[in-house]
């Protein structure tokens, strides 16, 4: 069994690091930003798996983590709920490609003002906090190791290293196809909701938790800024709660802004000594335990 080193503690790299101690191996987890500090502490996060590419890997991909969320959910403590709601729609479409995926899948009838078409289905919601927390924990308890460290360069000492930097790989990768896209939320109290609702072209969702409800949002291309902008926040709220009028008036507590690694593909794959896993974009959630899975197949080689 190999020594790996994992650059990157998202979520991808602790999933990644997860998989690999599970499958046997020494991990050692390295990163600039702790978990709650990064961009996937900011996600939604909902499992969909739209916006990604390539869409064959992707499918998969998400099929494996729908799976192994739908096994975590049965565990408060992963932060995983199975929650049923609506991806909404302002023209009639075609059935999603994805639909086989989701048995629970049906066309809505019953819609907000302004909308053509729903599709409603069973997803996991990721608290993420929770979820980074319980994954570290995880880490922990198979006996790997995470610290905080700048790096400069990906290390070079024999190990096997997993580059989940995200938007770091656009240094790490030298790969300027790497961008930000950068998305802000606002996250107010429950006040009893337990339905998501997602329309895409907003992007707008409103994605409940157990303790608050996460409402978003924005997708800017090239946008380095992870200052919230008061006015942004404001539209949020407004289109919110036209879609979900028990959100007029509800308390918020906090403002984020996280830069989605946005990439025309996502990168898995091996060169060398360095297996690849960044570039997930809005869908990083979505599709972790299937790339992680991916990742140990390409350690192992
Ligand atoms: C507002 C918003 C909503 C979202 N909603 C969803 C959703 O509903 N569903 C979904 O699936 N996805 C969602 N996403 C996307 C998801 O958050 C990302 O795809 C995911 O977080 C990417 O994870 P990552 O681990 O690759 O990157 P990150 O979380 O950015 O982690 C990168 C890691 O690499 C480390 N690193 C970078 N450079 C260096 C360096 N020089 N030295 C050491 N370490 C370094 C960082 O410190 C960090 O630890 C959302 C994103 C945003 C912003």
């Amino acid at each position: 069994m190999a020594r790996v080193i994992v650059v990157g503690a998202g979520v991808v790299g602790l999933t990644c690091a997860v998989r690999l101690l599970e499958a046997g191996h020494r991990v050692d987890v390295v990163a600039r930003d702790l978990p709650l500090e990064t961009t996937s502490a900011v996600a939604a996060a909902l499992w969909y798996p739209s916006l990604a590419s390539p869409s064959d890997r992707v499918a998969a991909w998400a099929r494996t983590s729908y799976d192994v969320f739908a096994g975590l959910a049965d565990d408060p403590e992963t932060g995983v709920v199975m929650r049923t709601g609506t991806e909404l729609l302002t023209e009639r479409a075609a059935d999603p490609g994805w639909r086989a995926m989701l048995p629970s899948l049906g066309r809505e009838t019953s819609l907000p003002p302004g909308y053509a078409a729903g599709w409603t289905f069973v997803s996991p919601v990721v608290d993420m906090p929770v979820h980074l927390r319980w994954l570290v924990g995880r880490l922990d308890a198979l006996g790997g190791t995470l610290t905080r460290m700048n790096l400069s360069a990906l290390p070079d000492d024999g190990s096997v290293v997993v580059n989940a930097t995200g938007l770091g790989a656009r240094h790490f990768g030298a790969d300027p196809s790497v961008v930000p896209v950068s998305g802000q939320v606002v996250v107010v109290e429950q006040v009893g909701i337990d339905r998501w609702l997602l329309d895409p072209a907003g992007p707008t969702y409103v994605v409940p938790r157990t303790d608050d409800v996460v409402l978003g949002g924005t997708a800017v291309e090239g946008e380095w800024s992870r200052t919230p902008d008061p006015a942004i926040a404001d539209a949020i709220l407004h289109r919110a709660a036209a879609l979900v009028p028990a959100l007029e008036g509800a308390r918020v507590l906090r403002h984020k802004v996280g830069l989605r690694p946005s990439r025309p593909t996502v990168r898995v794959e091996r060169v060398d000594n360095v297996v690849h896993c960044y570039g997930h974009g809005g869908a990083g959630v979505t599709l972790g335990w299937g790339c992680a899975a991916d990742v140990v197949g390409l350690v192992d080689e």
